[in-house]
C-alpha cells in the first residue's frame, strides 16, 4: 500500500495522504542513522561529528544548493564579469607559494567547448581535492587573464557520479570525510523507506490549501530529490513554513499562557496626571510615540497584565512614552519602577525623568484642594546606609510613586506597596529571569493571589519586524520608528590606515577648539576584560603623549571604581574634559549633548549594533557631528563598517546586519536545541513568519494545550525546553 504523491501541482493536499497514519518526526528521530543501508561505523562516526544520528537528522540535512543542469553554461559561454555556472573537467593541478608565503593553487579546467584558469588563494587543501578527470560544478564570475578566462575562488561542488536533471548538493565536509553523493544516497534510501507509510503531516489540510502549502510527503521528496527547481522552492516554502510553525506556536503559547495565568491591574486612565503631563511637554509628540502610547494604554487599561517590547531606535524619545506610562500606575495609586542595566545609566535616567516631572503635581488624595509633588526616588547599590532605608521603606508603604534603579531593585528585601508599571531599559541586559523577578513584586499574599505589574521593555536594538516577531514573539512589539524633527544626521567616515586616522585626530582636535567634546572608542577584547582594560589604557597614554597632546583626556573603563567612573563622568559632562577615553562601557544611554565627535578605534572588532549603539553618543545637541570609524589597513570592503558610512538608520543596518550575519545569533534566546531554523530565513522568509504566526494565533486561540492537534504538539514538544513544558502545561 505504497502511497504514490502527486509531485507536480502544488495542491495535491487530497485525500490520497492519510494525515494519521503516517511517520512522525518523532519515528524518525528514534531511528539510529546506522540503520540505513551503507552507513558503517566509520561513515557513522562522520556523521555524528556533523551532528546526524537518527533519521531525522539526515533528512533535515538540507541540500545547500541544487544544480540544475539544464541550466549550466558552456565555458565558451561565458561572459566576463558575470556569474554563472559550469560543468567541467579537471585536467591539472598545481600549486605555488607566493612571495608572502600564501599559498595559490591553479587548475586548468575545461569542457568540450573551452578550457577555463582557476586560482584559488589560500586554500592549499584544494590539491588535494581536485584531482585530474574529475567532474566539477563551479560557481563563480570570469575574467579576463592573459588572453584567457579566469575563475578567482569560485565556489566548487564536486557532484560525482550523479545523474538527474537536477542535483543536490549536501553540506560536504573536508573533516568529516562525507561526500555529497554519499549523502544523497543515505537520503534517498530513507526516503524509500518512508514511502512505505508516508508522512504524517501536522498541518490541517483547511490551513496548507489556504496558504498554498503541498503536503510533507511531497515537500520532503521535493527538497532532496526534485524534478524541477519549481517543486524544490514549492517544497522549500512547506518545510520552512514547518519550521516557522513550530516556533510560533511555542511563542504563541507563551504569550496567551501569561496572559492566562496572570491577573493584572485596570489601570486608571481617566485620570488628571498623564493629560497634565502630555500638556506639559515643550513639544509635540512624534506620530510613532503617539502610537505607541496609545498601545500601551490599550494593554494598561486591560485586565491581562501588559508584556509588551517598545523598540525605538537611539534619541527615537523612548523616555517620554516611558514616563507617560508609570504616570497612568500613579494616577491610579500604583507606582512606576524604572530599571537600567547600569548604574551611569539609572543616574542619568533619574536626573532626566525628575526634570521632566519637575513641575508635575498630583491631587492629593489627604487634602482635596491642594496638590502634592511627585516624589521620585533613585535606587543603586551606591545608595546607602540611612539614604537607602528610607527609599526602601518609601517604596514599601508607597510614599515614592516612582523609582530608578538598576537590578538592585528586584533584590529580595525590597517591596513595593503597590507595584503596577515596570518598566525595564535596554533588555539585552537583562534575563528573562530577571524580568520574572520584577513580575513577582506585584502586590499579593502569595503567587495566587499575586497582581502582577505592566511590564514594558525598552530596547535601542533595532530588531526588523518580522525577526522581532520571532525572537519576541511572547511579547507585543510596539515601533518608535521615527525620531523628534530636527536632528542633524551625524556623518560617518571610515579611516582605514594611519593617514586617515590623522585626519580624524585632526578632526577631534579642531571640534575641541571650538568648544565642543570628543570620545574615543577603545578596541573591544571579547575574550578578557583585563586585556581590554590594558588596551583602553594603553590607548589613552598614546593619546595623551602623541595624537592629543595637550588636550584634557579621561579615562573610563569597566574596572574602576564606581565612584572613579563617577567622578569621571561628571568632569566630562561639565566640561572639565575635552576627551573621554573609554571602553564600551559607554555603549548605552549616556548623554553629553556637546560631544560631537566619536572616534571608534579598530572598529571592524564591533558589530554592526554595537557601532550603531555607539555612534548614537553623539549628534545629540544642536552641532553637527561626526564619527569616525579607523581601521588598521584593512584589505577590500569592510562591509559592516560601510553599511555605517552609508546609513543612519537603525531599522536599515539592522537589516543590512541580519544579511550579514544569517539570523544564527538573533535566535539564540528564542529556542533552543533542536529547533534551529534549518531552512527558513527571518530574512528571505518575511512572508512566510507572518503566515506561520497567523496561523499559530488560529490555531492556539481556540485549543490552547493543543488537545486537537496532537501531532503538531508532539513535534513541538521535540524542541520544548523544560521551564516551557512546566509552564505551558501545567495544569
Ligand atoms: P531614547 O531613550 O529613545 O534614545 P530619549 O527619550 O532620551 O531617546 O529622547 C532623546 C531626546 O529627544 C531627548 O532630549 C528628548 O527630550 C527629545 N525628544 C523626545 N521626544 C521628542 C519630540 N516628540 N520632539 C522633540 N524632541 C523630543
Ligand atoms: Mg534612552
Amino acid at each position: 500500500m505504497v502511497e504514490r504523491v502527486e509531485r507536480t501541482s502544488p495542491d495535491s493536499t487530497g485525500p490520497s495522504i492519510t494525515d494519521r497514519g503516517g511517520i512522525t518526526l518523532r519515528e524518525l528521530q528514534a531511528i539510529p542513522v546506522e540503520r540505513l543501508r551503507g552507513v558503517g561505523d566509520k561513515k557513522q562516526a562522520s556523521l555524528r561529528d556533523v551532528g546526524v544520528e537518527s533519521v531525522l537528522d539526515l533528512l533535515t540535512t538540507y541540500p545547500r544548493r541544487w544544480v540544475d543542469r539544464s541550466n549550466e553554461a558552456r565555458v565558451s559561454d561565458l561572459v566576463t564579469g558575470q556569474e554563472a555556472l559550469v560543468l567541467v573537467t579537471v585536467r591539472s593541478v598545481s600549486k605555488r607559494t607566493m612571495r608572502n608565503r600564501k599559498t595559490m593553487i591553479e587548475v586548468q579546467v575545461g569542457d568540450g567547448s573551452g578550457r577555463l584558469h582557476i586560482v584559488f588563494f589560500n586554500q592549499p587543501w584544494r590539491e588535494r581535492q581536485l584531482r585530474e578527470g574529475l567532474q566539477i560544478m563551479l560557481f563563480g564570475k570570469a575574467d579576463v587573464y592573459r588572453g584567457g578566462l579566469q575563475m578567482t575562488n569560485p565556489i566548487v561542488d564536486l557532484i560525482g557520479d550523479r545523474t538527474g536533471k537536477i542535483v543536490p548538493i549536501y553540506p560536504q565536509s573536508e573533516k568529516a570525510n562525507l561526500s555529497t553523493w554519499e549523502i544523497a544516497g543515505w537520503v534517498e534510501n530513507a526516503l524509500e523507506r518512508c514511502a512505505i507509510r508516508s508522512f504524517a503531516d501536522p498541518v490541517p489540510s483547511m490551513v496548507r490549501a489556504r496558504l498554498g502549502l503541498v503536503d510533507r510527503a511531497t515537500a520532503m521528496r521535493g527538497i532532496h530529490a526534485p524534478e524541477t527547481m519549481g517543486e524544490k522552492e514549492l517544497a522549500r516554502r512547506r518545510l520552512a513554513f514547518d519550521e516557522l510553525l513550530r516556533v510560533q506556536t511555542v511563542l504563541v503559547m507563551r504569550k496567551r499562557a501569561f496572559e492566562r495565568e496572570q491577573r493584572g491591574i485596570r489601570h486608571d486612565m481617566g485620570g488628571v496626571l498623564v493629560r497634565r503631563f502630555h500638556e506639559a511637554l515643550p513639544y509635540a509628540l512624534t506620530g510613532a510615540q503617539a502610537r505607541a502610547i496609545a498601545e500601551i494604554d490599550k494593554d494598561l487599561a486591560g485586565p491581562h497584565p501588559m508584556h509588551r517590547l517598545l523598540q525605538g531606535d537611539v534619541g527615537s524619545g523612548k523616555t517620554v512614552v516611558a514616563v507617560s506610562a508609570m504616570l497612568c500606575a500613579v494616577q491610579g495609586g500604583h507606582q512606576g519602577a524604572l530599571m537600567a542595566p547600569t548604574e551611569v545609566l539609572a543616574e542619568q535616567h533619574a536626573a532626566g525623568i525628575r526634570a521632566l516631572l519637575a513641575d508635575l503635581t498630583v491631587p492629593d488624595p489627604d487634602n482635596l484642594f491642594g496638590d502634592r509633588a511627585l516624589k521620585v526616588s533613585l535606587l543603586t547599590n551606591r545608595i546607602t546606609g540611612q539614604e537607602r532605608r528610607d527609599v526602601i521603606a518609601g517604596l514599601a508603604d508607597g510614599t515614592i510613586d516612582i523609582v530608578i534603579g538598576t537590578h538592585a531593585l528586584i533584590q529580595d528585601a525590597i517591596e513595593f506597596e503597590s507595584l503596577g508599571v515596570v518598566v525595564v531599559d535596554e533588555q539585552h541586559r537583562f534575563g528573562v529571569e530577571q524580568r520574572a523577578a520584577l513580575r513577582m513584586k506585584g502586590s499579593g499574599a502569595n503567587d495566587e493571589e499575586r497582581v502582577v505589574p505592566d511590564v514594558l521593555v525598552m530596547t535601542a536594538t533595532p530588531i526588523p519586524r518580522t525577526a522581532a516577531m520571532t525572537v519576541y514573539g511572547d511579547l507585543d512589539v510596539s515601533v518608535l520608528d521615527e525620531l523628534p524633527p530636527g536632528r542633524t544626521p551625524i556623518v560617518t567616515h571610515w579611516a582605514n590606515g594611519g593617514l586617515m586616522e590623522l585626519a580624524a585626530w585632526g578632526d577631534v582636535k579642531q571640534a575641541v577648539s571650538e568648544g565642543r567634546q570628543a570620545y574615543v572608542v577603545c578596541p573591544l577584547i571579547d575574550e578578557s576584560e583585563k586585556l581590554e582594560v590594558a588596551s583602553a589604557q594603553e590607548t589613552y597614554d598614546r593619546l595623551v603623549h602623541q595624537e592629543l597632546k595637550g588636550l584634557r583626556i579621561g579615562l573610563l573603563h569597566g574596572r574602576l571604581p564606581s565612584t572613579e567612573k563617577e567622578q569621571v563622568m561628571n568632569a566630562f559632562r561639565a566640561r572639565e574634559l575635552d576627551v573621554l577615553v573609554a571602553t564600551t562601557v559607554i555603549e548605552v544611554g549616556v548623554d553629553v549633548p556637546n560631544a560631537t565627535v566619536m572616534v571608534i578605534v579598530d572598529a571592524d572588532r564591533f558589530g554592526i549594533a554595537q557601532l550603531h549603539q555607539l555612534r548614537g553618543r553623539v549628534g545629540r545637541g544642536a552641532h553637527a557631528s561626526t564619527c569616525w570609524l579607523v581601521t588598521t589597513e584593512v584589505e577590500g570592503p569592510s562591509p559592516r563598517v560601510e553599511a555605517l558610512v552609508k546609513s543612519t538608520d537603525g531599522f536599515e543596518l539592522a537589516e543590512v546586519d541580519l544579511d550579514l550575519r544569517g539570523e544564527g545569533t538573533l535566535m539564540n534566546t528564542a529556542q533552543k536545541g533542536r529547533s534551529d531554523l534549518k531552512l527558513a530565513s527571518l530574512r528571505r522568509d518575511r512572508e512566510l513568519v507572518k503566515l506561520a504566526r497567523d496561523a499559530a494565533f488560529q490555531i492556539v486561540d481556540p485549543d490552547p494545550l493543543l488537545a486537537q492537534h496532537p501531532q503538531l504538539l508532539d513535534e513541538i514538544r521535540l524542541i520544548l525546553s523544560a521551564e516551557d513544558e512546566s509552564f505551558l502545561f501545567k495544569s
